[in-house]
């Protein structure tokens, strides 16, 4: 019978993230599976791979400030590339009201330790892209660290990494159960048998309530779908740009190949598993690209190359880590909301050191992402989601 010290449901970047760090903390036996024929396949290899430290809350800001750093260097530690590009994330108000909470925002970042955010004046953002329409532009918020990585790439040099250490992957393999006995998780079944194991990680996205069922646990996370349009190559913007933010609408974009990935979250979209792109929502995104950079008036884009992914939305948009006390055995890695790429190394750090020690330093207090937080009525609350 085959048996695991460790077996990870999911082999997306949080997975492959979970497994390198279980290696590197020299935990042996290690299984990922991943029920795709390959990897990246459900939402990290449809993110828009933006990297970030300027969130609103303590514990997502501890997130990346030990995340990005692994992102900067990632290439050199694991002998895999992870894209990393610092270019910055640029949030840019139009109201006070924003102004406010980017000020507020600052005020906790810097106070954890983040040494390289600044608020601008409206008169900085106008000179560093002076493309941008700045006529209500009231001053905004610049960090220099954030930027963009290859999630792909990164899951991808993650799984690789933990696999020459020793742990296995089994693709186009199905968990279809959960097994338990007095002492807790006893194995998992699977489209290829029976593994026996006292330790599960749940690593699968948006479908992770349909694991946790497997065990009788209510597990709060949805899918909701996003969709991004990439521009076909436009040289009349620079490629050095930042993720740039346009708060009065949530209009986001970044450079991408050589020309721009755009974003905008629709307040309307409804939680379900549709991935299907709607070809609406290109004139939407352009109509706010070109009112916030009017030469994007010209961008030229292909529709049938853009695309639809899921986030995994949690209550409180933040993520549930770490141990279910009604299941011993199994932990949780679920409900990102959308910044699972981002998180993902801190991810990993935070469930190898709970499962191996049952404490974690990567943040000051991991107890507010546990699951029970549901059930006690101690929910987070972020703003700043894109
Ligand atoms: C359009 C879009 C833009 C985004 N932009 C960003 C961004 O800029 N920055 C950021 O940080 N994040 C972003 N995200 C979110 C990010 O992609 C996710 O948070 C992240 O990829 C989650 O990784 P994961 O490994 O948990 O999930 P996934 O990559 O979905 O991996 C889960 C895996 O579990 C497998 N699985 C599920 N059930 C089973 C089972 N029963 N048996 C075996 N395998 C199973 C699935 O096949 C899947 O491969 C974006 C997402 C989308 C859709």
């Amino acid at each position: 019978m085959q048996t695991a010290g460790v077996v990870i449901i999911g082999g997306g970047i949080v997975g492959s993230s979970i497994a390198w760090h279980l290696m590197e903390a020299g935990c042996k036996n290690v299984l990922v599976i991943e029920r795709e024929i390959s990897q990246g396949k459900g939402s990290t290899g449809k993110s828009m791979g933006g990297v970030r430290a300027q969130f609103s809350t303590s514990v997502n800001i501890q997130m990346s400030l030990f995340s990005i750093p692994f992102y900067a260097a990632f290439d050199e530690r694991l002998g895999h590339p992870a894209g990393y590009r610092p270019q910055g994330y640029l949030f840019a108000a139009t109201k006070q009201s924003h102004l406010d909470y980017l000020h507020a925002n600052f005020e906790r970042q810097t106070t954890l330790g983040l040494k390289t955010a600044r608020l601008l004046a409206a008169g900085e953002i106008k000179s560093m892209l002076p493309l941008l329409r700045s006529d209500d532009i009231l001053g905004g918020s610049f960090c220099s660290t954030d930027g963009f990585v290859d999630p792909y790439s990164a899951m991808n040099g993650f799984m690789a990494s933990a696999i020459e250490h020793g742990a296995m992957l089994w693709k186009k393999t199905d968990v279809t159960g959960i097994s338990q006995d007095a002492k807790g998780i006893s194995g998992v079944e699977t489209s290829r048998g029976h593994v026996a194991t006292r330790t599960v990680v749940n690593a699968a996205g948006a479908w992770a309530a349909q694991v946790a069922k497997f065990v009788g646990v209510d597990l709060p996370v949805e899918p909701m779908r996003r969709m991004l349009v990439p521009s076909e190559p436009f040289e009349d913007f620079p490629q050095s740009a930042p993720m740039i933010i346009d708060m009065s609408n949530g209009f986001h974009f970044r450079p991408e190949g050589r020309g721009f990935l755009m974003a905008w979250n629709d307040p309307e979209e409804t939680t379900g598993y549709n991935t299907d792109f709607e070809p609406a929502f290109v004139e939407k995104v352009l109509t706010f690209a070109a009112d916030r950079v009017p030469i994007f008036e010209n961008l030229p884009v292909n529709p049938k190359k853009a695309w639809a992914g899921l986030y995994e939305m949690s209550p409180d948009h933040h993520a549930i880590l770490g141990p279910v006390r009604a299941v011993p055995g199994l932990f949780l890695a679920n409900g990102f909301s959308g910044h699972g790429v981002m998180h993902a190394p801190a991810t990993g750090k935070i469930l190898s050191d709970l499962i191996l020690t049952g404490k974690t330093e990567i943040v000051a207090d991991v107890e507010v992402l546990n699951f029970d937080r549901f059930d006690q009525g101690n929910l987070l609350h972020e703003t700043a989601i894109l």
